[in-house]
């Protein structure tokens, strides 16, 4: 049977420790690989993928800020070390046939061509998958609202939030045995259990532009292609 998926285009974000693995920081082959070919599975249904790549496996700026340097120059670094992140993954893509092009907010020329929104459109259109890099391009930001942000602006349909749990839960499935996962909930639900789904520059982008965001599993096998033909995995906040 040919699976038809629900999305046309959608945005991953994978934070920097999803690509960690079970190492302590860093890049993990085997986890980036793994990552890879999961995504490989759904570009071969046809969808297009854009990818917002954290960097916290490297570098955090709050870190960086509350150990005494000044916040903006440890965002800085921050959104570099998404750079770095994005060129492992783009390799590792290539490497498993995918056509991958990195595209930086911050310009370093030499290494990732420039965010030129009217080129990445093109680049889906090709079936290629864009990896978005460096975050907004501006400290103070997080790379949960780099994902919102281009999200909206590639009209994605989709936000994928990949997390180490396979969704939200009423409480934490790990101290409290009643915790049940929630299959959707609206924004404004999300809001008042305090779930901290994302940050809140990124979660009211999403809510003020009604895109849908899914929590789901980045650990679980197969998780993604799951939830790109709308089955009951991950959860679902919407608008
Ligand atoms: N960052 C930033 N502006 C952005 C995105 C990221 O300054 O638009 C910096 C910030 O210092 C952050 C770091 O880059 O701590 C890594 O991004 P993030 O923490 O979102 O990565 P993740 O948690 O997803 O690995």
């Amino acid at each position: 049977t040919l699976a038809t998926p629900a999305y046309k285009r959608i945005l991953l974000k994978l934070s920097g420790e999803a690509l960690m693995g079970d190492d302590a920081f860093g890049i993990n082959r085997a986890t980036i690989d793994r990552m890879v070919s999961e995504v490989a599975e759904v570009t071969a249904m046809g969808v297009e993928v854009a990818v917002v790549i954290g960097g916290g496996n490297i570098f955090r700026g709050v870190a960086g800020g509350s150990a005494g340097m000044d916040r903006a120059t440890a965002d800085y670094m921050g959104m570099l070390a998404t750079v770095m992140n994005a060129l492992a993954l783009a390799d590792a893509m290539e490497r498993q046939g995918l056509t991958a092009r990195v595209m930086s907010a911050i310009s370093i020329e030499q290494v990732v061509e420039p965010y030129v929104r009217p080129k990445a459109l093109q680049y889906l259109e090709e079936g290629k998958v864009v990896v978005f890099a460096a975050g907004t391009g501006n400290p103070f930001f997080t790379t949960d609202t780099a994902a919102a942000l281009r999200g909206a602006e590639i009209g994605a349909e989709l936000v994928l939030k990949a997390t180490k749990v396979d969704g939200v839960y009423s409480a934490d499935p790990h101290k409290d045995p009643t915790a049940t996962r929630y299959t959707q909930l609206s924004f404004d639900e999300a809001m008042v259990r305090n779930l901290g789904i994302m940050d809140a520059t990124a979660f009211a982008l999403c809510r003020d532009q009604k895109l849908p965001v899914k929590v789901f599993s980045i650990i679980k096998p197969g998780a993604l292609k799951r939830v790109v033909l709308g089955e009951d995995e991950g959860t679902l906040v919407y608008a």
